[in-house]
């Protein structure tokens, strides 16, 4: 498919494969985005997804790793021509308290930044400034704002991603490119699924709501940023159920 040749905006969700992510896919889908589903490893359950919703299609990158960034970047030309909305979704976390982390298990948590950064970077240069408009959103973390034991390179990422969208905001100035974070509490996926069952215990007896969310109530605040939001930039959207008051 050629640059110009699809009129329909198109969405980029990172880990789109899983989880939030792929609750945000379809979420998109539904609005009328055409959606680019990246995956690193998830590859079977990327493609299940894209295979049900029109017009989608996968992009694999590993965000450790800017050549393969670049790579996507190149596809995604060729894909879609287009990039309208970046969800940068995916995350990763090692759960291990801080004498027990090594430096390996550090890095692996904070390259997600790193390729973060890149990617938005590459996303804006090629697609957003050349139109002139897009919406870039970050999934961050409660945990990025009270801190958690047992995750500290994660809550610093987290933290982080809070930063960057401020910091970017502050860039770009008088253009239509929105950026913002969305900051979830605990949510029902295979990411938190992996917490001893003791630690989900005292996470929920933590939420004034009373219950974890669904991964579609994180993707329902994505596409209210994606199509709507047009006066709210470089802001932290706390969806956490009362969790820590955030
Ligand atoms: P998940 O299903 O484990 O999703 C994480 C995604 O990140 C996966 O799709 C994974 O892709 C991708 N990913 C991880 N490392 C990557 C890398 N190096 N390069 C490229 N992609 C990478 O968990 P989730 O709960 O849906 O999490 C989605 C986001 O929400 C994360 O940023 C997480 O920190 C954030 N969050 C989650 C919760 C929660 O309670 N679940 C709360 C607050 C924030 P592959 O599977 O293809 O490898």
């Amino acid at each position: 498919m050629s640059e110009e040749s699809n009129d329909q905006p198109v969405a980029l969700v990172t880990g789109g494969g899983t989880g939030i992510g792929a609750a945000c896919c379809r979420r998109l889908a539904a609005e009328g985005f055409r959606v680019g589903i990246h995956y690193r490893s998830s590859e079977e359950k990327a493609k299940k997804l894209a295979a049900e919703l029109d017009g989608s299609f996968t992009i694999k990158a590993d965000l450790m790793d800017s050549e393969t960034l670049d790579g996507l970047i190149k596809e995604l030309k060729t894909a879609a021509g287009r990039v309208d909305v970046l969800v940068n979704n995916a995350g990763f976390n090692v759960n291990a308290p801080m004498l027990a982390m090594n430096l390996e298990q550090y890095d692996k948590v904070a390259s997600v930044a790193r390729g973060t950064w890149y990617l938005t970077k590459l996303v804006l240069r090629r697609f957003m400034m050349r139109k002139g408009s897009g919406r870039i959103i970050n999934i961050s973390s409660v945990v990025g704002h009270t801190g958690n034991a047992g995750q500290i390179p994660y809550t610093m990422v987290k933290a982080g991603l809070d930063a960057f969208t401020k910091s970017l905001s502050a860039e770009l100035v008088g253009r239509d490119i929105l950026v913002n974070s969305i900051a979830p509490g605990f949510v029902a996926t295979e990411m938190t699924d992996e917490l001893p069952e003791e630690i989900q215990e005292q996470i929920l007896a933590k939420i004034p709501l009373g219950r974890v969310a669904e991964a579609d109530e994180i993707a329902d605040v994505v596409a209210f940023l994606a199509t709507r939001g047009s006066y709210i930039h470089g802001s932290v959207l706390h969806v956490n159920g009362g969790m820590y008051g955030g």
